[in-house]
């Protein structure tokens, strides 16, 4: 880093810290030639989507981990192979519209939720069950209540019973 005042390109890092927002370096410099001080900020460059944790973390995204968890709430179900890729890539388009580059993990859960609802119905309670089951587990309970009432109006042949030997 050169120095701004007199160019020389030898300055020592006096100082480092974190930014407010947590998500760069600051460090205050100092030209070794004419002691001129000055700040640098260094922050990573997101040039694809990331995905923020529960627990912070951020972790680039990763198609094939959604894929993988879609194809396991749709396993044995009369889905094909065509509509798990149309879920993966309508989610996928969703979450690069989004206004920044770090999305939270919990904004896929929902669009995943979202788009196997409409998908099949055995595969979004296996999906939401995995998904919110530990964080939210009242709310989950209300969505499987919510969906085995669903199921009884429009097919009156199916029980709740069997309905949850297929989970
Ligand atoms: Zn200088």
């Amino acid at each position: 880093m050169d120095c701004p005042d007199c160019g020389n390109d030898r300055t020592r890092v006096i100082d480092t810290g974190t930014s407010t927002d947590g998500m760069s370096v600051r460090r205050r410099r100092e030209c070794q030639r004419c002691s001129f001080r000055f700040t640098t900020y260094e922050r990573p460059e997101w040039n694809s989507l990331q995905v923020k944790k529960r627990d912070g973390r951020i972790e680039s995204f990763s198609r094939e981990k959604l894929r993988a968890g879609v194809e396991r709430a749709v396993e044995k179900r009369q889905v094909t192979e065509k509509a798990v890729t149309d879920v993966v890539d309508t989610i996928e388009s969703e979450l690069q519209d989004h206004e920044t580059c770090i999305v939270p993990s919990r904004l896929i859960g929902e669009l995943a939720s979202e788009k196997l609802r409409d998908l099949d119905q055995v595969a979004y309670i296996r999906f939401v069950s995995v998904y919110k089951a530990f964080s939210e587990p009242e709310e989950f309970l209300r969505e499987l209540d919510a969906v085995l009432d669903a199921e009884l109006d429009d097919f009156g042949r199916s029980t709740p019973q069997n309905l949850s030997d297929n989970l």
